[in-house]
């Protein structure tokens, strides 16, 4: 199996399988005052200090929720609970993934003003085009840091830093699911306020993510009963997904630069099997190696995937999430409208080699050639 899927979910690493193993075993309840739910408490701590030391955070500022949606919805919704009972303006960008925007478009629906900030002509989305559409009456900016669907990288850093010095009491929201562990980051770097994670794209299991919030800043929790994690987010702790996660992120902390220049090693190799073959290559050369959107011209996305998969081949046709769906946010890149329904999104791990670039191009040539025979 050759897998190039990752932006949609990764195969987990085995220190997470191990950890969630032994936090299934070790089943107590963390809230218990008895051992055994002193012992899940420590496991749970123990996973918050990783994730919060590979993030540059402190533990405290580290809240576990179920995924990266519930955290971006958390943290969207409760910005405008808070600072949005004020000022009615949300600035976001016109890639968002689904998890983002459709929170965007129900506080819209509710009254708010939504200002999406789209890629220029050149496929990028420019930190003065965020900050210009930021003023006095608004209550958050979220934007992505790493597009999913095409590995554009939005320069947040700028932008949150000259957002922070203008309108201060703007929250400052960061989708960081395609960049975490990938690209060296910090918080502190990136200059925002809650950051929304992952676990299953970074080696972990699927059902556990994280969101940062900073140290003062105060959001309203969006799940409410017992108490759990300081009030913020209740319900019993999924102890071995949260081990899991933790397991993850140790592993991979330790391998950001290695395995970016591997990705960005894959990703010049396959830029030029692409360019070499007449395949479109639609991510901007500075995007995150990691993620490359190409499209191979009259061969339709789906008809493509099946046919590598077929020879044991995974790719997506765009984002897991939109199912086949034609992605609005290829169109926002100014992908070529005779390209669009060619789209196919290869993303990659520390797993992946030049030689299955290799087969995935010439596979891809195969399909040219009898599909085009068929016709
Ligand atoms: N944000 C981005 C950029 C993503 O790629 C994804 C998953 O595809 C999500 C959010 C949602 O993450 P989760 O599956 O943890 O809810």
């Amino acid at each position: 199996m050759i897998y190039f899927d990752n932006a949609a979910t990764t195969k987990p690493c085995e220190a997470a399988v191990a950890a969630v193993c032994k936090g299934l075993e070790d089943f107590g309840n963390p809230s218990s005052l008895h051992g055994l739910g002193l012992a899940a408490e420590q496991h749970r701590e123990h996973a918050r200090h990783i994730i919060a030391q590979a993030l540059g955070a402190a533990d405290e500022e580290i809240f576990f929720t179920s995924c990266a949606t519930e955290s971006s919805n958390t943290a969207i919704m409760g910005a405008a609970h808070s600072v949005g009972r004020r000022k009615k303006k949300i600035v976001t960008t016109a890639v968002e993934h689904p998890s983002v925007e459709n929170c965007c478009k129900a506080l819209e629906d509710g009254g708010f003003t939504v200002v999406r900030v789209a890629p220029r002509e050149d496929g990028a989305v420019y930190a003065e085009d965020i900050i210009g559409a930021v003023d006095d009456d608004t209550c958050l900016v979220t934007c992505m840091h790493v597009n999913n669907e095409t590995g554009a990288v939005v320069p947040i850093e700028k932008a949150f830093r000259a957002i922070r010095k203008k309108y201060p009491q703007a929250l400052l929201h960061c989708d960081c699911v395609q960049s975490f562990m990938k690209l060296p980051l910090t918080a502190k770097k990136l200059g925002a306020d809650l950051i929304s994670l992952s676990a299953h794209k970074i080696h972990g299991p699927k059902g556990i993510g994280a969101l940062y919030i900073r140290k003062g800043v105060h959001i309203p929790p969006l799940m409410l009963g017992g108490g759990q994690e300081k009030g913020f987010r209740s319900g019993t702790e999924s102890i071995p997904l949260i081990m899991g996660f933790g397991a993850a992120c140790e592993e991979l902390s330790k391998t950001v630069d290695e395995r970016y220049r591997h990705a960005d090693e894959l990703r010049s190799c396959l830029t030029k099997r692409c360019k070499d073959n007449g395949i479109a290559v639609n991510s901007r050369p500075d995007a995150s190696p990691y993620v490359v959107s190409i499209a191979v011209k009259s061969l339709r996305s789906e008809v493509l995937l099946h046919f590598l998969e077929q020879r044991g081949i995974y790719v997506s046709s765009g984002s897991a999430c939109s199912k086949g769906k034609k992605s609005s946010v290829i169109a926002e890149f100014h992908v070529p409208d005779e390209l669009r329904d060619s789209v196919l999104r290869i993303s990659f791990s520390a797993e992946n080699t030049a030689a299955e670039i290799d087969e995935l191009i010439d596979s891809v040539l195969i399909a040219q050639s009898s599909l085009a025979k068929i016709r």
